[in-house]
C-alpha cells in the first residue's frame, strides 16, 4: 500500500480507526510502521504511543518450516477453523529472504485466498526487509496494531532458515514448527537449536498413503524432542498430524494452544515472558539507535576507520581499539 502525503491522517485518526476496527487505517499504520521515510517512522510513533497497553488477551503464535512443508496451507485452514471458533485472526509475514529476491515467497497474493476476504481475518503479507526500524522492531509494532485493532489469534509466519526464528520466537507466546512426515531423524535439517524452541511439532501432510505410518512418524519425532531439555516455559512439546490440505486434526492443535494459554496465563509466565520480551527488543533497539548515531558523526567515521586499520595492521588489541573508541563518548 503506497501512502500519499494527502490522504495521511493525524495519529489521533489512526488510533480510534484502528480501535474501532477500521481495516484501511490498521492497513496505512503498518505501511507507516514498515516505511523507510523518517516522517512516516515519526507519525508511526506518535500511533504506537497512543495506542492503549493493554495486550494481554491476545496470542501470538509463531509458525515456522521450510518452504513447500505447507505454512500457507495450514494457516488457511487453521484461520478458517478459528474463525468457525468464533475467534478473529491477523496474519503476519517475516521473509528475511525478500531482499535479497526482492519477489517475496510469501507476498504472494494467490495464498490464502478464502482467508485473505474473509471479514474475521487479516492478513500482511511480508515487508521488506529492510525497513529503518528493522525487521524485529516492525514485527513487534505490527503485532501491536493488529491487537489494538482487537484480533485475538496473532499468527506471524517465517520461513524455516534460520536467524528469523530466533526472532520470531522472541516475539510470540508460543512456537510452532512445521515438518513434513517420514523424513526421518534429521529433522529434515531444520537446526537443531530450532526444533529446540518449539513449543509444539506440526506433522503436515499426513493424508492418502502416509496416513499408515502416522503413529511411527509420531513416536519418532517425539523420541527426537524428548532428547531435549525442558524449556523455559516448562511446556512440554508435544507432536500433532494434521493434513492442512484435508482439515484433519486442526481441533487438536486448537485445544492444546487453549490448555497453554490457560496454563501460561494462569501461571504468570505469559505476562512475565511478554515483560522480558519488551525488555530484550527495547534493548535491542537502543543498541542500534545508538550506533546509527555514532555513525551519524564523521569524526566518529574516522576513528573507526582508522582503528580498523590499525587492527588489520595486527597493531593493536581489538580490546585497546574499543577502549579507544568509547573513551570520548
Ligand atoms: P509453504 O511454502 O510452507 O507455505 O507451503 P504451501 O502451503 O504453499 O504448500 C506447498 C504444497 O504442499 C502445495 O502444493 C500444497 O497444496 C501442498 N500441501 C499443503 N498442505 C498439504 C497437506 O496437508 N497434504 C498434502 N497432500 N499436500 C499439502
Amino acid at each position: 500500500m503506497s501512502l500519499k502525503k494527502r490522504s495521511l491522517k493525524n495519529a489521533e485518526a489512526y488510533i480510534s480507526g484502528i480501535e474501532t476496527g477500521d481495516r484501511v487505517l490498521l492497513g496505512q499504520a503498518l505501511t507507516l510502521v514498515e516505511s523507510k521515510k523518517e516522517a512516516h517512522r515519526n507519525l508511526a510513533n506518535q500511533i504506537l504511543s497512543g495506542l492503549s497497553r493493554n495486550d494481554n488477551k491476545s496470542l501470538r503464535i509463531g509458525i515456522s518450516g521450510s518452504p513447500g512443508v505447507g505454512k500457507s496451507t495450514f494457516i488457511e485452514s487453521f484461520g478458517n477453523y478459528l474463525i468457525g471458533q468464533g475467534k478473529t485472526i491477523a496474519v503476519l509475514a517475516v521473509d528475511p529472504s525478500s531482499s535479497i529476491t526482492k519477489g517475496s515467497i510469501l507476498g504472494d497474493k494467490t495464498r490464502m485466498q478464502s482467508l485473505s476476504i474473509h471479514p474475521s481475518a487479516f492478513i500482511r503479507p511480508s515487508p521488506a526487509a529492510e525497513t529503518l526500524g528493522g525487521v524485529t522492531n516492525t514485527t513487534h509494532e505490527s503485532i501491536l496494531l493488529c491487537e489494538a485493532a482487537g484480533y485475538d489469534v496473532i499468527l506471524v509466519e517465517t520461513v524455516g532458515v534460520g536467524q528469523s526464528e530466533t526472532m520470531v520466537h522472541g516475539l510470540v507466546d508460543f512456537f510452532m514448527l512445521l515438518l513434513l512426515p517420514g523424513a526421518g531423524d534429521d529433522l529434515q535439517g531444520i537446526k537443531r537449536g530450532i526444533v529446540e524452541l518449539a513449543d509444539m511439532v506440526v506433522v503436515n501432510k499426513v493424508d492418502g498413503d502416509r496416513i499408515a505410518m502416522a503413529n511411527e512418524i509420531k513416536r519418532s519425532y517425539q523420541n527426537a524432542i524428548h532428547l531435549f531439555g525442558a524449556k523455559a516455559n516448562q511446556w512440554e512439546t508435544k507432536v500433532f498430524l494434521v493434513s492442512a490440505l484435508q482439515k484433519e486434526g486442526l481441533d487438536n492443535i486448537w485445544e492444546e494452544l487453549i490448555a497453554f494459554d490457560h496454563s501460561l496465563t494462569s501461571n504468570g509466565y505469559k505476562s512475565k515472558n511478554r515483560i522480558q520480551q519488551r525488555k530484550s527488543i527495547f534493548e535491542a533497539i537502543l543498541k542500534n539507535r545508538i550506533w546509527e548515531k555514532l555513525l551519524n558523526k564523521d569524526s566518529n567515521i574516522e576513528t573507526l576507520k582508522a582503528l580498523q586499520e590499525a587492527i588489520e595492521k595486527n597493531e593493536i588489541s581489538i580490546y585497546e581499539a574499543i577502549d579507544e573508541f568509547t573513551k570520548s563518548k
